[in-house]
């Protein structure tokens, strides 16, 4: 393996260009993690050009390397009293500015290359979010879907009884992400307390009536809207009136379509991982009660909502097709809120093609590196999901506040906070692309904005 040059004697391409292939030796198979680290260690080379002090102290070397991971066996007995097995994770990667702050994924897919994509991820997101939260993210292959409440619980508390050795309320606090929501917070939280024998805010996300914020389950679709209206601002347009191609179904999807009604805009479609639905209708506040009962409640496919609302029409996912039908459907605007690389470079394609000006993601990396480039290169208004999709953590973040103060704030309280941080990213992340000579590349601006305060706060630590 190679090493990186003495770091007086490397320029700074060369010293990025030797940290990304040391990130790609040391972390063999982690397509993920490459994916990630490299769009961020591109977007800091005018940076690391203006601060050599960063390669001094081998900042990207360090930063690129997680402070631990927790791999873990989860045993749990199903309703037929057969054993199963999955695997658990915790990715602690920064503790730079606060403690670990990061969700729980549970989706077969899960890998250690996902979770560290996501752990790292989660450092800059933090840090742009004005909060004191250091970044980490886990999970597990373990599927909820088609488990019964029963399993899901067994599951949830196996899962604890190993990964509560690792948190804490000012260790590592986690939080929901896909396949964990509401539910399973209860089971973990339950099983937490039971083992530690105390009631804390280990968790984000919790239930209103034991410790939960206001506004936290809405947060991350409400914020990546706000954040869609700042960008639309800056050149004197509103959401008003326009389409909205939305993917997914899932919490963000949800508040994603009920705030866009709430600025007038036409939301028109939805996913799930079986296909999506096209309403030319638009998605109505009743249709969107439904599908939250469909998806939240009966937890039913996303196939339904045609049969349901005749308008509609549902389209199955075809794997043999390179490009995802529902970002072939013309509209202005763009939330891709389901999963990484969703949009690859020929969506990104159809996408320009078809009209859309905007893209704010609500996912975490739904973009391709190249689809990125494109939506760059077209200079359409690209809220990356590091800075448009940070009101899910920055809520979690007040729901730590509100914990330790031991109150709760009103909804409006919470809400109007949680706007303010948004407009506080967008300002930060557009300013910062302006300052490194880059004006309107919101994905510069906010890789650069969220590593110089865990950079700075890394060089005043030490070396640890
Ligand atoms: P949910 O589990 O509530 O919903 C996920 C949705 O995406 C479901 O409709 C699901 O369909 C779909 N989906 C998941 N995986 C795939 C896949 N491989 N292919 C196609 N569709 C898929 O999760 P969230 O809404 O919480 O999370 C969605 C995204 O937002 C994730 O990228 C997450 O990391 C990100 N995010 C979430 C935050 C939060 O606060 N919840 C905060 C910041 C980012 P199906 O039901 O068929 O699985």
């Amino acid at each position: 393996m190679s090493t990186v040059l003495n770091p007086p004697h490397a320029s700074t391409a060369e010293y990025v260009d030797q940290v990304m292939q040391i990130v790609k030796a040391k972390n063999p198979g982690e397509p993920e993690f490459h994916q990630a680290v490299f769009e961020v260690l591109d977007c800091l080379r005018p940076a690391m050009k203006r601060h050599p002090e960063y390669q001094e102290a081998k900042m990207l070397e360090r930063i690129t390397e997680p402070e631990r991971v927790v791999m873990f066996r989860v045993p749990w007995f199903d309703d037929k009293s057969q054993p199963q097995v999955n695997r658990g994770f915790r990715i602690e990667m920064s503790s730079a500015i606060g403690p670990y702050k990061g969700g729980l994924r549970f989706h077969p897919s899960v890998n250690l290359s996902i979770l560290k994509f996501l752990a790292f991820e989660q450092v800059f997101k933090n840090s742009l979010t004005t909060l004191p939260m250091g970044g980490g993210k886990g999970g597990s292959d373990f599927d909820p879907k088609g488990k019964s409440d029963n399993e899901v619980m067994r599951f949830c508390q196996s899962f604890m009884s190993e990964l509560q050795r690792h948190i804490g309320p000012d260790t590592d606090i986690p939080a929901g992400d896909i396949g964990v929501g509401g539910r399973e917070i209860g089971y973990l939280f339950g099983q937490y307390k039971r083992l530690r024998n105390e009631f804390s805010g280990v968790l984000t996300g919790k239930s209103m009536d034991w410790g939960g914020s206001l506004i936290r389950p809405e947060a991350t679709g409400y914020g990546s809207v706000y954040f869609a209206v700042e960008m639309l601002k800056t050149r004197g347009e509103t959401l008003e009136g326009k389409e909205c191609i939305i993917s997914g179904s899932g919490n963000v999807s949800q508040y994603t379509v009920e705030k866009c009604l709430d600025f007038g805009a036409k939301p028109i479609t939805l996913s799930d991982s079986d296909g999506f639905i096209y309403d030319p209708e638009g998605i109505s506040r009743e249709k969107l009660a439904w599908v939250m009962d469909l998806k939240n409640n009966r937890r039913g496919r996303i196939k339904e909502y045609a049969d349901k609302f005749k308008k509609a029409m549902y389209t199955p996912i075809d794997r043999k097709l390179d490009y995802n039908p529902l970002w072939n459907v013309p509209a202005q605007c763009a939330f891709p809120s389901a999963t990484q690389n969703e949009i690859n470079p020929k969506d990104a394609k159809n996408m320009l093609k078809n009209g859309v000006k905007l893209v704010s993601e609500g996912a975490n990396m739904p973009s391709a590196l190249e689809a990125t480039k494109m939506f760059i290169d077209a200079k359409i208004l690209y809220g990356p999901a590091k800075a448009a999709n940070a009101g899910g953590v920055a809520t979690s973040g007040l729901e730590m506040s509100q914990n330790s103060m031991r109150l709760s704030w009103t909804r409006e309280e919470v809400d109007d906070r949680l706007h303010k941080i948004i407009i506080a990213i967008h300002k930060n992340c557009f300013e910062t692309a302006e300052k490194y000579g880059q004006p309107g590349n919101l994905v510069l601006g906010a890789n650069i904005a969220g590593f110089l305060k865990v950079a700075n706060a890394m060089l005043e630590q030490g070396l640890v």
